[in-house]
């Protein structure tokens, strides 16, 4: 199938690059210039695992192209892909120029016939605004073209292997052909056979905002416990392992830690809180899991606050939302250097796996901060905040660590080393959740 892709981002990447290796025929219409002539040298600009060898595959097999010019990729698409970002305004209300940007272009220039895919995250009713909006810039198209929301679940880390292996596919359309035929595209693709849902465009909006909501739902709940177990002297670790063993709840989703970060719970959650306080049903639980997602940052700064003083300097391992991703969109570990920094005045010295190849994507002031191994980073600190659960932390010799420290603390806030060998190590040991 011809298939056009607009944003190539963690979404929009992923999936061109998916299908191209399936044997479609994408083109990706991306925006920013000089991300488009990367992609076509076949560097990848985000770090996914399997993703560089897919593009270059995808790239010598010319089944996959980029541009900046919506004249050449939108009349290619039998199927266009919206996959551009929705981010949050500073009042919480989604900001959706990028998308009405995409949707004027493809109201232009789309061929008669073509399908468009919403895989963007959007509120409630966004899809029918879409469809209308295009209507309306096509009057005399006899053909019309249809429109399907169609939310995307993959997690930053292991995007390909989720996009390559959804739990389901859902399709928001009152054009159930349209659906029946993106499903079957997917299932061209994929591993195995996917449940697939086909409902109304604003059931299949719900269903990726609630879905998000609850996996935050869970996390603060969980991250409120630790604060108890800290408490209680009990341990989150064993609390939740035995929590999980209920197949009611699940093991998946019971880590404690810094709280819940990354591009898409902070916004989705706000957006729905918003859309359900208009529809006149607020969504309480919702709004006090957001609260307490903000308190965990306020919780684990003041147990920084009992070890160390003002104006010392902390190490920190891990700055991105989640390990497997350079992304520090919305990282609770920086707020929780900037939360250290109001109370605190402490200065930072901060390692992070992707930190040398993706420096450029952190902000300025972080950028500044930067070591190239995590011993560099400890060097003259007062104590390690271990913020990211990368794997690669439990790996480090801790016995043989430079004595370069001015104190020997560590606050391990995910839980990724083993205590036990920490304290073994001279540390005075701090973990998440363990009293
Ligand atoms: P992103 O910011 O990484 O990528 C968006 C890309 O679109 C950027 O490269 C941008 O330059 C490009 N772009 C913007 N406007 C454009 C236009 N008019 N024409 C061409 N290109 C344009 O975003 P993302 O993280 O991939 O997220 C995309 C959407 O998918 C969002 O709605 C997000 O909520 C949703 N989503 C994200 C994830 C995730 O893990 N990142 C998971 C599921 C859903």
């Amino acid at each position: 199938m011809r298939i056009t892709i607009i944003g190539a981002g963690y979404v929009g990447l992923v999936a061109a690059v998916c299908f191209a290796c399936g044997g479609h025929q994408v083109i990706c219409l991306e925006k920013d210039e000089a991300r488009c002539q990367m992609l076509s040298e076949g560097q990848c600009p985000i770090l996914e695992q399997k993703l560089p060898e897919m593009l270059t595959r995808a790239l010598s097999k010319h089944t996959i192209s980029f541009t900046t010019q919506p004249k050449e990729a939108i009349p290619h698409g039998e199927m266009i892909f919206i996959a551009v970002g929705t981010p949050s305004r500073e009042d919480g209300q989604t900001d959706l120029g990028a998308l009405f940007e995409a949707v004027e272009k493809i109201g232009k220039y789309a061929k008669n016939g073509a399908i468009v895919v919403i895989k963007s995250t959007v509120p409630l009713g966004t899809t029918e605004n879409v469809r209308q909006l295009i209507q309306d810039t096509r009057p005399t198209d006899q053909s019309t073209i249809q429109v399907i929301c169609n939310p995307e679940f993959l997690r930053e880390g292991s995007a390909v292997d989720d996009f390559l292996c959804p739990d389901r596919i859902v399709a928001g359309t009152n054009d159930p052909n349209a659906g029946e035929q993106l499903f079957d595209l997917y299932h061209s693709i994929l591993k195995r056979t996917i449940p697939c849902v086909l409902t109304s465009p604003i059931n299949a909006e719900l269903i990726k905002c609630a879905s998000n909501a609850y996996l935050a739902v869970r996390l603060s709940y969980i991250n409120e416990l630790a604060g108890l177990c800290e408490r209680a002297g009990a341990s989150i670790g064993q609390v939740t392992e035995a929590m999980g063993m209920d197949p009611r709840i699940g093991s998946e989703y019971l880590m404690a830690g810094v709280g819940y970060g990354g591009s898409c719970l902070p916004k989705d959650t706000r957006v729905l809180v918003q859309t359900a306080r208009s529809a006149g049903a607020p969504l309480t639980v919702l709004e006090s899991a957001i609260t307490a997602n903000r308190m965990v940052t306020v919780r684990l700064a003041k147990r920084v606050a009992e070890r160390i003083s003002q104006g010392e300097t902390i190490a920190i391992w891990g700055l991105s939302f989640k390990a497997g991703t350079e992304d520090v969109r919305n990282s609770p570990i920086l707020a929780l250097i900037k939360e250290l920094s109001i109370n605190l005045n402490c200065s930072f010295q901060i390692y992070d796996p992707a930190g040398c190849e993706f420096a450029s994507c952190y902000p300025k002031e972080i950028q500044q901060k930067l070591f190239t191994t995590p011993e560099k980073a400890l060097f003259g600190s007062s104590a390690l905040i271990i913020g990211t659960a990368w794997p690669q932390f439990r790996e480090i010799d801790l016995l043989a660590l430079p004595s370069t420290m001015k104190k020997r603390i560590i606050f391990d806030f995910v839980n990724a080393l083993d205590g036990k060998k920490a304290r073994y190590a001279g540390f005075e040991y701090y973990a998440c959740g363990e009293g």
